[in-house]
């Protein structure tokens, strides 16, 4: 779960760096935080294929997901889906 970990903390010093943040949309929906209902969030990639997510039963998606961390709450949203951008 190392790796887990350093991603986690990896998105904690990008928003302490205080990014606004951006909006993103998914399969065309605008992506909104499921805790507080905001939509700016700071892009991060996570490695889907460690031990941590083969100990999930994640072994089919073997691949990278899209982090999408809340800058107002801190929580953070997976997708496989690649976020795009909203203007
Ligand atoms: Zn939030």
């Amino acid at each position: 779960m190392k790796k887990l970990f350093n991603m986690l903390a990896a998105s904690a010093s990008a928003m302490a760096s205080g990014p606004d943040g951006d909006k993103f949309e998914v399969a065309g929906l605008p992506v909104r935080c499921a805790h507080c209902r905001g939509e700016l969030f700071v892009e991060g990639r996570a490695q889907l294929n460690t031990a941590g997510m083969s100990f999930l039963n994640l072994d089919w998606a073997n691949r990278s997901a899209a982090t999408l961390a809340c800058v107002a709450c801190g929580r953070i949203e997976w997708f496989l889906a690649d976020p795009e951008e909203r203007a």
